[in-house]
This record gives structure tokens, sequence and C-alpha cells, in this order.
């Protein structure tokens, strides 16, 4: 409770002093209902952040797998996840996804149909927010498992995802390296699942955050895994395999975000007890240690000249 509280009045002080004087200069009061939501899941995002350091920053220093005498290459990687949980998460899944929810909630009630909740369907789940709670996060993982395998199925989808492969220093900032277009794709699939399935919400942004939390630990530069626990969910060593050198491209494994058991129901885990080395060999240089404008270009020019060029003339 207290914590809550404490979240709330960092919200309320954002929402004064930051969102509202911007919202009454643009003339956009009508999302002022909505600012101090906005401003919560904002806070929300940067105790993620926060949260995320406390944990994984200890655990690297600990037992890390590698030693970076320069960690230039990492520093992007910290920009990338504060752009990406702090800013556009709340944006774009909070406020989009409240108005399209409620958009399409609105259109299924004037013509009279009543949208089945996950709870309808399962009644057993009525009354317990906390199972439901994770059995959305159940699904969107399943979601994403697929989302990320059909990212190294097609070529020019690759193109984009290559920039998350690209880093040879991996550590737990690089979960949102990612190049703008592809972060368009992951918010558009989720967006659609999330309304499917009637999430609620101000559950959406925090179940991604809860989500994005536990990707962030499994890219941490350190030797750990989960024993048999691995089975089921995600560990360092198990998605340093997908991102291993040798895996890297279309032929890699170990695509689950969260729940390993995605990987061991499709036949694409590997459990091998090894730290290996990562990167994408094929990747230009720009893409592993550019800056983030550079990256950025970079990728957008290899997306363009795979979906548009001869085949085998293409990079990836
Ligand atoms: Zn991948
Ligand atoms: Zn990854």
């Amino acid at each position: 409770m207290g914590l809550d509280r404490f979240f709330s009045q960092i919200a309320g002080w954002l929402d004064q002093y930051a969102i509202l004087p911007v919202l009454y200069h643009f003339g956009w009061m009508r999302w002022e209902e909505l600012s101090f939501d906005w401003a919560l899941v904002c806070v929300y995002g940067m105790f993620a952040v926060i949260l995320t350091y406390a944990v994984c920053w200890p655990l690297e220093a600990w037992r890390p797998v590698e030693h970076w005498p320069d960690k230039k290459a990492v520093a992007v990687d910290v920009f990338y996840t504060i752009v990406s949980r702090v800013g556009v998460i709340p944006i774009v899944s909070f406020l989009l996804f409240y108005q399209v929810q409620t958009e399409f909630t609105g259109a299924l009630v004037y013509v009279s149909f009543i949208r089945p909740t996950l709870e309808t369907l399962i009644p057993g789940l009525f009354g317990h927010p906390f199972v439901t709670f994770w059995v959305y996060a159940l699904i969107l993982d399943f979601a994403d498992y697929w989302r990320h395998r059909f990212s190294h199925i097609f070529r020019a989808w690759y193109a984009l995802h290559a920039l998350h492969h690209a880093q040879r220093q991996m550590s737990f900032w690089s979960d949102d390296r990612n190049h703008f277009f592809d972060d368009c794709i992951s918010f558009l699939w989720f967006f659609v699942i999330g309304v499917a399935i009637g999430i609620p919400p101000l559950q959406f942004p925090l179940l991604i955050l809860l989500l994005r939390f536990i990707e962030s630990l499994s890219h941490a530069n350190i030797r750990l895994n989960f024993g048999p626990l691995e089975w089921f969910l995600v560990s360092p060593r198990f998605h340093r395999l997908h991102h291993a050198l040798r895996a890297a491209g279309r032929n890699s494994c170990n695509y689950a975000g969260v729940f390993s058991l995605w990987d061991v129901i499709f036949r694409t885990a590997d459990f091998s007890p090894v730290y290996l080395p990562t990167g994408d060999a094929r990747a230009p240089e720009a893409l592993a240690t550019g800056g983030y404008v550079q990256q950025q270009i970079c990728g957008a020019k290899m997306f363009i000249k795979t979906l548009f060029g001869v085949k085998k003339k293409a990079a990836f």
C-alpha cells in the first residue's frame, strides 16, 4: 500500500508539472482524463528500469560470462531501454490501447454483442485476478514466441531483428535493443492479441513490463541457469544460446521470451550447458557498435534492400 501511494504521488507530480502543461499548450484537453494513468504507467516504467538494474547489476558483477575492458557498446543499449520503457511503452501501450479497447468494446455493445472475456470462457478464473493475470501472461508470451520465430524465418523481418542480435556485449540492457520498425510490429502484434482477449487497459502495460523484466534478466551477462525450472522459465543461459554467434540468423533455437515451455512444445529448445559468445557475424559493424541513429539507419537500409533487392545479393 505504501509503495502504491508513493507511486501515485510521483505520478501526480509528473502529471501536474510535465504532462498537463503540454496537453494545455497543444490543446489536447480530451486526453486530460487519462493523463494521470499515463503518468502512473510512466512511473511503473521507471520503477521497472530501477528494479531491473538493482537485480541484474549485482548478478552481472558476481558471475559475469565475459569481461569487457570497454563498455561503449553497452551505452547505446541503456538508451534503448530508457526510451522503450519510460517513453514508448506508456504512450503506445496505454493511450492507444485504451482508445482502441474502448472503441472496440463500444462498437460491440452497439451491435448488441457481449464479448466473452477470459473469465467467461474459463469460469474457474472468476474471482481470481492473480491467476487470470498469469493466464494473460502465458497467452501474450505464446504470441511472442511465434512473433519472434517468424522474425527469424522471413528474411526482410530478420534484417530488422539483426540489430538485436548484432550486440557482442550482451547485457541486461540488451532486451530493448530493437529496430523502431521491429518495435512497431511487436506492439501491433501484442495489441491485436490484447484487444482480442480483452485485457483490461491498465493491466496491459503492467503485463508487458513484467514480461520485459524477465526478458531483461535473460539477456544478462551472467553464468546462471535455473536447473529443472529451465524447462518452464527462460534463464540467462537459455536465451544466450539464442544469441550465440553460431545460431544467429534463420536457424536459431530458444525463441521463447519468458516461458521456455513453448520451445519444448514446438521442439526448438536447446538446453546445452554452455555459455557461448554472442553476436551476428554477418551483421555490418555499424549495427554492432554504431550509435542509435546509425543503427536505425543501417537496419532500415538492410530491411529495404532485403525487401526489394535480388535475393542472392541480399545480406540476409
Ligand atoms: Zn532472435
Ligand atoms: Zn534477445
